[in-house]
């Protein structure tokens, strides 16, 4: 197994039992749960699948439960649309009037103004806005392609106020904070005090959950020290940010959001278009091959798959693969880099970097970490040791909370006492 994490998306091709376990044994670590597709009774499925895998596997695997807050949508009267570049349009509020293109929400068509660009399905159809009138969008579209119902819709540069959690997320909360679920994600993150609210909102649900936030909006890159500094996870969400600031800049932000993480301690996930040939290909692209040595290079903790396993043709195959690029890249690359510059507790730091250099020397095969709350190995794994790190847990969700810790493997412990101490809880 790679010391690189992999996060897989449930979907369609990995719903039934036989074929999560073909993932969990290729590699997965950690199973996301896209609740723009999920339901209650899916994600109760979903949890009990999770604590049989881990029966039948003996591995421990982490459930992320990624939340949408209020996400700006295409509508189509009558299904898919096809758009020809050159050709005028009108785009109008959720009411459609006489038109066949809509926005879901009516605060977005406000601050929309003529020379704005419209970017649905993830680049794939564009228009540009001409007027605004009435409420009504006059637009030419500059790319021919299908526009599809519900699909994501991005207006680059515009700041359109929405709710980073809905009534909806908060039903997800519960019942991922009921079920000891690991992760939530927050889609479009732009600030630190969206992810100090959502804590908060967690501390009042009595949960105990690791907020992931997803960097995909060009708010959130100018705004990362700060976000780094209060999230458990950091994602690069590279189908949105790819859309939010120019292509060309996204590999670069994604070294620039990983060190910012690093020097906070923070594990970091490289997301979306890992594998998307593998999506109908049983084999990858050079190129991909190329960009997932890169992420590693980068120092990433883990890599995240998404259609690849969600709706892919290929899903365990594409968990292999991933598997196997990294293996060889940290077979290669033995030694990877701390951080340069470090923002958190020192004493920790210290004792991780003095490990670091004690394993090194005596070339042991692995560290291991008796950790309460899984902070002190996640300080382990950030100074990147060349050896795997077995964190000695007390609690299952604690054990998960490491699944996206590079090189980070758990055990349950129990310590046991002969002599004078009658309450070894307190350890
Ligand atoms: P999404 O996030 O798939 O939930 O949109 C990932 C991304 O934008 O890259
Ligand atoms: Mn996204």
């Amino acid at each position: 197994m790679s010391l690189t994490k992999i996060i897989a998306t449930i979907g369609p091709s990995i719903e039934d039992y036989e074929s999560l376990k073909s993932l969990a044994l290729s590699g997965m670590n950690c199973i996301r749960i896209n609740t723009a597709h999920a339901s209650e009774e899916s994600i109760e499925k979903i949890v009990k699948m999770r604590n049989s895998l881990e029966i039948d596997t003996g591995k421990i695997i982490s459930i992320m439960v990624d939340l949408k807050g209020e996400e700006l949508r295409i509508l189509t009267k009558d299904g898919d649309i096809e758009i020809k570049a050159g050709k005028d349009y009108k785009i109008s509020d959720r009411t459609f009037h006489a038109w066949e293109i809509a926005i879901n929400l009516e605060k977005s068509i406000g601050v929309i103004e003529p020379g704005d660009s419209l970017i649905a399905m993830d680049g794939r159809v564009k228009f540009h806005v001409n007027r605004v009138e009435k409420g009504v969008l006059s637009a030419t579209a500059t790319t021919s392609g299908t526009l599809k119902n519900m699909g994501r819709l991005n207006i680059p540069g515009r700041y359109v106020p929405l709710a980073s959690v809905t009534e909806r997320d908060r039903q997800f909360l519960q019942l991922a904070i009921k079920h000891q679920i690991e992760f939530c994600a927050m889609s479009f993150v732009q600030s630190a005090s969206q992810i100090n609210d959502l804590h908060d909102l967690i501390m009042e649900m009595n949960g105990n959950l690791k907020i992931v936030a997803k960097i995909e909006t060009k708010k959130a890159l100018d705004n990362i020290r700060d976000i780094v500094a209060v999230s458990d996870v950091i994602m690069v969400a590279r189908g949105d940010l790819g859309v939010e600031v120019p292509l060309s800049e996204v590999s670069m932000s994604q070294k620039e959001i990983i060190s910012a993480a690093h020097r906070n301690g923070v594990p970091t996930i490289v997301a979306t278009q890992i594998l998307e040939s593998m999506v109908n290909s049983e084999t990858p692209t050079r190129a991909e091959v190329s960009d997932i040595t890169n992420a590693i290079l980068d120092n990433a903790d883990a890599l995240m798959l998404s259609e690849e396993t969600a709706v892919g043709k290929y899903p365990a195959e594409a968990v292999k693969t991933l598997s196997g690029i990294a293996e060889y890249v940290e077979r290669k690359v033995k030694h990877f880099p701390g951080p340069d510059e470090y923002f958190g507790n020192r004493v920790t730091f210290s004792i991780s970097k003095a490990t670091r250099v004690i394993s090194d020397e005596v070339s042991s095969d692995a560290i291991i970490v008796i950790t309460r709350t899984g902070n002190t190995a996640r300080m382990v794994s950030a100074v990147r040791p060349s050896m795997i790190i077995i964190a000695a847990v007390r609690q299952r969700l604690i054990a998960g909370f490491t699944t996206l810790v590079k090189g980070c493997h758990s055990c349950n412990y129990k310590l046991r006492f002969s002599g004078s101490y009658n309450d070894p809880s307190d350890y």
